[in-house]
């Protein structure tokens, strides 16, 4: 059977030339960079190659503000624990309510340490209340963490906007994104409009490098202590060996992304748009996730009334098509998203959740092979859910009250 894989926003496939140019460095190129020979100057020279790519995609004017880490996980530990280590007399931070665990439990325990977080809300459609954010800007504010774009419903937030405020009322402030869902699939210039962003995270499997590498933009003067302490690695920042295979693997993965960033997002977001057309025009009462607002182009976030998505996924898989229940590192729980209840996303709806996210991989075969069978896989699901009525094609009854039996 034929895989479709539209998970992309959980991790991608590996590109082939990523693989190639990391091959070397697995075989004969073995040596430890920091090793004093001749041999070792070659991994060396790749690590610093490496390390001037990714700055130079990402417009960061030099290569030592890159900081390389296990992924974007250790890069957001690194940036909010680190800030707070080195800044221990302001206790107040920002986040949002829908950020990825791996900011929000840093900052749920920096709560439990007697850290003040305000967690911004988000409205139905994802976005963020600008003058919320303003207000919730105090004088002990001592970080302001917000993600690029949301990994459940590919929701942009307006970073640079964000950091220019920050920065205009207190430049003491410090900034910090988790742009995992981001880089890679839309344009980044840290000397550019991102100027007042301080540190930036993200992952390479996001854009075909391997699982485990990832990097820390960090600008100078930025205060932040290390979160790994050891050797003198990545000037004394990050102790430990360096991945130097995964190192080369993530900027040569980072030149094919930005290569043709441009046309390639023209194309995945045609097919994704092309699915959410095609699956409006099947399904009743589907809900299409952060539609309004803007959104990454690969990204689609679908809620189906009166079904559930662990079922839809099961169904799915059967057909060769992975896709996930709202975001992959929460599959597994039966709790609907934190995301979407953020987003207000009614009852009926919020447990018939799925998302399909596309790559460069993705074609309109794929796409169609969707279109064949999902609208098919929600028709048999609503067969047997108790509240929607087959023979008329609608739901039982008003789905208030169908709330309230169930509350
Ligand atoms: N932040 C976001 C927005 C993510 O989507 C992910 C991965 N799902 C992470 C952080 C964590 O990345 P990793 O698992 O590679 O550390």
């Amino acid at each position: 059977m034929k895989i479709v894989y539209a998970d992309n926003n959980a991790t991608t496939q590996t590109a082939p030339e990523v693989y190639e140019v990391m091959v070397p460095f697995l075989k004969e190129n073995y040596f430890n960079p920091s090793s004093m020979y001749d041999s070792a100057r070659i991994t060396a020279d790749a690590i610093a190659g490496s390390r001037g790519i990714i700055a130079g995609h990402l417009g960061a004017k030099d290569p030592k503000q890159i900081l390389f880490t296990s992924g974007a996980t250790e890069s957001n530990n690194t940036a909010i624990q680190g800030v707070a280590r080195a800044n221990p007399n302001r206790r107040h931070m920002i986040t949002t309510a829908v950020e990825h665990p791996a900011v929000l439990e840093i900052c749920k325990d920096l709560q439990r340490n007697h850290y003040d977080v305000t967690f911004l809300s988000v409205d139905q459609d994802g976005n963020l209340d600008l003058r919320e954010y303003v207000r919730a800007i105090r004088p002990d504010t001592l970080l302001v963490t917000i993600m690029h774009a949301n990994n459940e419903t590919g929701v942009i937030f307006p970073i640079e906007e964000l950091a220019r405020i920050a920065k205009e009322t207190d430049p003491d402030i410090i900034f910090h994104t988790d742009a995992t869902q981001s880089v890679g699939k839309i344009p980044i210039d840290l000397e550019g409009t991102y100027r007042h962003v301080d540190l930036l995270s993200f992952s390479g499997h996001k854009f075909h490098a391997p699982k485990g590498i990832g990097a820390l933009f960090m600008r100078p003067g930025t205060p932040c202590r290390p979160l790994l302490i050891g050797g003198h690695q990545e000037a004394g920042r990050r102790a430990g060996t360096e991945n130097v295979p995964f190192i080369v693997g993530l900027a040569k993965a980072m030149d094919l992304a930005m290569e043709n960033m441009s046309d390639e997002q023209v194309r995945i977001r045609k097919l994704r748009d092309s699915l959410e057309m095609a699956l409006e025009e099947k399904i009743s009462y589907m809900q299409i996730n952060g539609k309004r607002a803007s959104r990454l182009p690969n990204t689609s976030n679908l809620s189906c009334h009166y079904i559930e998505g662990e079922a839809m996924l099961y169904q799915l898989s059967a057909h060769g098509i992975c896709a996930s229940s709202g975001s992959a590192c929460t599959s597994g729980s039966l709790e609907p998203t934190h995301v979407l209840r953020a987003m207000n996303v009614p009852f009926t709806a919020i447990h018939g959740s799925i998302r399909f996210s596309f790559s460069r991989y993705n074609s309109e075969q794929d796409v169609d092979h969707i279109i064949d069978v999902f609208p098919q896989i929600v028709l048999n699901l609503r067969a047997l859910s108790p509240y929607w009525d087959s023979k008329n094609n609608s739901p039982h009854s008003d789905p208030d009250r169908m709330v309230s039996a169930k509350s």
